[in-house]
């Protein structure tokens, strides 16, 4: 049994880590100042007594003990890492500060969670780890991107200089139940649209595309990379290399939930990238990881989970 830390624990990604960490067998402490989290996404983790709950900002000094921490903290959906793009930043930079200060100290395992926006509006396709990226610095997602950069610039120096012992993953759009309904996401905004028989709003023409995980797969390829040894750091692109526009999503989504919505379309947000599919290759061969769960099946869960939220909201 290892004690583990999982910032941002209340939030989508960081409410199913806990829990499957938890069920693994594990003391699982969740930190989280729930600016984007929900109580109500780790409410059924409580009755457990190896789970612990931690209202903290990961941008101040933190001390425990544990074995491993996964940082996951920070704004993931546009609309709420624009609201405050300056404490985004923050988040991002202090945060890792903040947690690879602590696993210096205590010997820890950490792992970030960094993001396919690393690579911006990639001019290279499929995206592998090697390239660089094609980042807007100074553009409305450059809080979240550069931010994100920094972090692993800071991750890589603390590996170098102080010996920690550190894990880079790039997590590409991932979905499932216990996402934010209004965190403006497209899987979340064109279920629930289309649930609600409204328009379905496609930003651009939709023919951008996006590559997109089922969370359960992602939290396996989190867990397969924290345990690899310590000589291999990341960073490893963790995605379903299956590549849709957003048109296409949408009409699978009408299809799936027999909805009578209809395309409306908006102009598309600056910096938006045009294109988005990891390259697996290095997961693959490292973690002995690939996703197992297509997008149909995928959504299916998710189109329920909404399903059930709406019709428990009124
Ligand atoms: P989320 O918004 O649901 O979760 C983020 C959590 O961090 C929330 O619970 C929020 O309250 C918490 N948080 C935010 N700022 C904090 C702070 N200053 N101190 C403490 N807690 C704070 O988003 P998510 O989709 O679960 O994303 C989790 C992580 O995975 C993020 O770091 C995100 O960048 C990364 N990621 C997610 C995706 C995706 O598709 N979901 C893709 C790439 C990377
Ligand atoms: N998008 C859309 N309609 C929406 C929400 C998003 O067409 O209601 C588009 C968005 O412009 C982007 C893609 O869907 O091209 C994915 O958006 P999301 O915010 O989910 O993720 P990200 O852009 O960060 O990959």
């Amino acid at each position: 049994m290892k004690r583990i830390l999982v910032t941002g624990g209340a939030g989508f990604l960081g409410s199913h880590l806990c829990e499957r960490l938890l069920n693994d067998g594990h003391e699982v402490i969740s930190l989280d100042n729930y600016f984007t989290g929900q109580k109500r996404n780790i409410v059924h983790l409580m009755d457990n007594k190896f789970f612990e709950v931690i209202r903290h900002d990961v941008t101040m000094p933190f001390f425990i003990e544990v074995d491993e921490i996964y940082n996951l903290a920070c704004p993931a959906s546009p609309v709420h890492y624009q609201y405050n793009g300056i404490k985004t930043v923050k988040t991002s930079v202090m945060g890792a500060i903040n947690m690879l200060g602590l696993a210096k100290r205590i010997k820890a395992k950490v792992l970030q969670a960094s993001t396919s926006e690393v690579y911006g509006d990639p001019q290279v396709h499929p995206q592998t780890e090697s390239y660089w990226g094609h980042v807007n610095p100074i553009g409305i997602r450059s809080c979240y991107d550069e931010g994100k950069r920094v972090a692993e610039t800071l991750f890589m120096n603390y590996y170098h200089q102080n010996d920690v012992r550190i894990k880079i993953i790039r997590i590409f759009n991932t979905y499932g139940p216990r996402m934010h309904p209004n965190d403006g996401r497209v899987v979340s905004n064109f279920i629930i649209q289309a649930l609600k028989n409204q328009n379905i709003t496609i930003f651009g023409d939709g023919s951008q595309t996006r590559s997109f995980q089922y969370v359960d797969d992602l939290v396996n390829g989190m867990i397969k990379m924290m345990a690899t040894g310590d000589d291999f750091v990341g960073p490893v692109n963790i995605g379903n290399p299956g590549e849709f526009t957003i048109k296409e999503l949408a009409e699978n989504i009408i299809g799936m939930t027999g909805s009578k919505s209809k395309l409306e379309f908006h102009p598309l947000p600056s910096d938006d990238p045009l294109q988005r599919k990891p390259d697996i290759t290095l997961a693959k061969e490292k973690l002995n990881w690939e996703p197992t769960i297509n997008l149909e099946e995928g959504l299916s869960k998710t189109i329920t989970f909404f399903d059930k939220l709406l019709k428990e909201n009124g």
